[in-house]
């Protein structure tokens, strides 16, 4: 089931990982998990930055977004989210109590960077500093980050609309201060865009107010550490060893506002570099009539371009940029929590083990998001389909 594949497009991405005898392994493991998903009514959801065999197992790939909608319209009994457990705890939000959404692991081993980076408190101090100021917060963060966005009557936003998001709200609320969290890079470019936005239909913009989110905490610098890892340096690499390629770099990216600025001031040509979402760079492409692309992003996406466009040619920026949460899932796990019915992520009501927002309940068979949380979250997120 695995070997062709992954000994044809994933060598280069997991130098020595698909031998033969791991393949037939890995097999064996799907066959099982197959069987149990029959048996009980699961259905495996996997994002693009798994590795290659969940691509292979899965119902249904894609990013996080696109994921979350699609376990809210499936509709199944049970569905295992293999991604990182923010993606799995958005799913349940949008989905309520129709389906019983797994994880393989806990939130702390299938964690990210933007969610561990993200510092609640100083949110909440900015939120006291500019009263009535409001949060668009990106997808990717943790369920009371969305509720605290909710409570600035803020938006949650997409890699694909974040600059038309942090435009409407501008628009809407001319004197107030919008602050975009919590990912800098993804921040900086969209603010950009989203100014160039309201200038073309005519609205002057004061810049100071739209504050970029940018708290070093954790140990991390309100990024994806992965996309960071791709700054200027290896995109003039690859840009110099591929000249022929078309450029295809997520706005997460370390290097995002630097290409940016390159492609306004004609030093990238026109038409050579696109800033995409991780659904819209398999979108483009398909579309493009190039035939050799360099990827800026985590190498899993690679995998997925490679098998559903063989006769094209995708090279990563980095082959190590490797998200090592995403790769938190494996076989193991996945087959554990199969027969287990462990690490179920539900909503609770009025939970006495979830008085702290920040500290909501988790053990290694539950994860909770108390009630009042989720509902705001979804508000936010409910908020953001009314735009766009
Ligand atoms: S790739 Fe980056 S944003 Fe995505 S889960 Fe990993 S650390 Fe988080």
């Amino acid at each position: 089931m695995f070997y062709d594949s992954c000994s044809r497009f994933a060598e280069d991405l997991y130098p020595g990982r698909y031998s033969f005898a791991k393949c037939r392994e890995l097999t064996e493991q799907a066959d099982e998990m197959q069987n149990l998903a029959k048996e009980n009514g699961s259905i495996f959801l996997a994002h693009y930055y798994t590795t290659p065999e969940f691509h292979e197992l899965a119902d249904k790939l894609g990013d996080s977004w696109a994921l979350s909608q699609y376990a809210r319209d499936i509709k199944a009994p049970r569905v295992y989210f293999i991604a990182v457990a923010f993606m799995g705890q958005t799913a349940k939000m949008i989905t309520g109590d129709q389906s019983r959404i797994f994880i393989p692991d806990t939130p702390k081993v299938l964690g990210c960077s933007l969610v561990f980076g993200t510092d609640h408190i100083w949110i909440q101090n900015w939120r006291k500093d500019n009263p009535g100021g409001i949060i668009v917060a990106y997808i990717n963060s943790d369920p009371y980050t969305k509720a605290l966005t909710s409570y600035s009557n803020g938006y949650i936003s997409t890699s694909r609309n974040t600059d038309k998001i942090i435009a409407h709200a501008v628009k809407n609320n001319p004197s107030r201060k919008v602050l975009v969290l919590p990912d800098k890079f993804l921040g900086i470019v969209m603010k950009k865009r989203a100014i160039q936005l309201l200038e073309k239909n005519g609205i002057k913009v004061n810049p100071d107010l739209i504050e970029i989110y940018d708290q070093p905490f954790n140990g991390y610098n309100a990024c994806c550490y992965v996309h960071e890892k791709l700054g200027n340096d290896s995109i003039l690499v690859a840009m110099t060893e591929h000249p022929d390629a078309e450029l295809m770099i997520h706005p997460e990216c370390g290097c995002s506002s630097f290409c940016l600025m390159q492609v306004e001031e004609g030093n990238i040509p026109h038409g050579k570099a696109f800033f995409l979402s991780t659904e819209q760079m398999i979108q483009r492409a398909i579309a493009s009539p190039a035939k050799k692309f360099l990827v800026a992003t985590e190498a899993g996406l690679i995998y997925a371009l490679r098998t559903r466009l063989p006769d094209k040619t995708f090279i990563p920026v980095s082959a190590n940029a490797h998200c090592d949460f995403m790769k938190g899932n494996t076989f193991e796990k996945l087959l554990r929590s199969l027969r287990e019915d462990r690490l179920e992520i539900v909503i609770c009501d009025n939970c006495p083990k979830c008085l702290d927002p920040l500290n909501p309940y988790e053990d290694d068979q539950v994860i909770h998001i108390p009630r009042r949380i989720a509902q705001s979250a979804k508000e936010s997120i409910d908020k953001m389909l009314t735009i766009v």
